[in-house]
């Protein structure tokens, strides 16, 4: 049957696949063939004495936000991220080479990463009742949703700047991971499969 399945139609049928099938196959992969892990490994991971890092642990442009953590949020969250460790010609460790920011959300690139690659808003973005005049929560149902962010982004507006969410973020800095959101991230990942 595989011999009548031609490149595009493979192609088509990758590009359906779901995320936790595909990881599920991906690894699969590796496991069976050396050249893909190779390939994976290499793609995958960098030396972390090459990583670009900032110099400071935050941004120095940035003002503190008491409103910023909740409480329940205080007790999953490490204390403040340790300054970046001094560059040191012991052995090579590898890390992985992608993360994502825990600014801005997005995956980026530890390689690539600059002073000012992310752009984002320290502050949250807060729905403009007046913007939502016409709404009528009785009838419309609540103006603060998820599907109301994504369909009006120029409803809701950010205390950090009084930019709208459609707008660019107000803050520049380098792209931040930390281990928290990876670990929930991976946890995720975990129970998706
Ligand atoms: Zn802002
Ligand atoms: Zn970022």
């Amino acid at each position: 049957m595989a011999d009548t399945v031609d490149a595009t139609q493979l192609s088509n049928a990758i590009g359906r696949l779901s995320w936790a099938k595909l990881v599920q196959m991906t690894r699969l992969l590796c496991e069976k063939n050396d050249a893909v892990r190779d390939f994976y490994k290499e793609r995958l991971f960098v030396n972390e004495q090459d990583v670009p890092q900032p110099s400071t642990p935050r941004s120095p442009d940035r003002s503190p936000s008491p409103s910023e953590t909740s409480d329940d949020e205080n007790e999953a969250t490490p204390p403040p991220a340790p300054a970046p460790k001094p560059q040191t010609t012991g052995p090579k460790r590898s890390r992985p080479r992608f993360a994502i920011c825990i600014n801005c959300k997005t995956e980026f690139d530890v390689m690539t990463n600059a002073p000012k690659s992310c752009q984002y808003h320290w502050g949250e973005a807060e729905v403009d009742e007046e913007a939502f005049a016409d709404h009528d929560e009785f009838t419309h149902g609540p103006m603060d949703t998820e599907d109301n962010r994504e369909a009006y982004p120029d409803k809701f507006v950010y205390n950090c700047c009084d930019r709208t969410s459609d707008e660019e973020g107000c803050t520049t800095d380098w792209h931040r991971e930390t281990d928290d959101l990876m670990n929930k991230r991976f946890k995720m990942m975990a129970g998706g499969l």
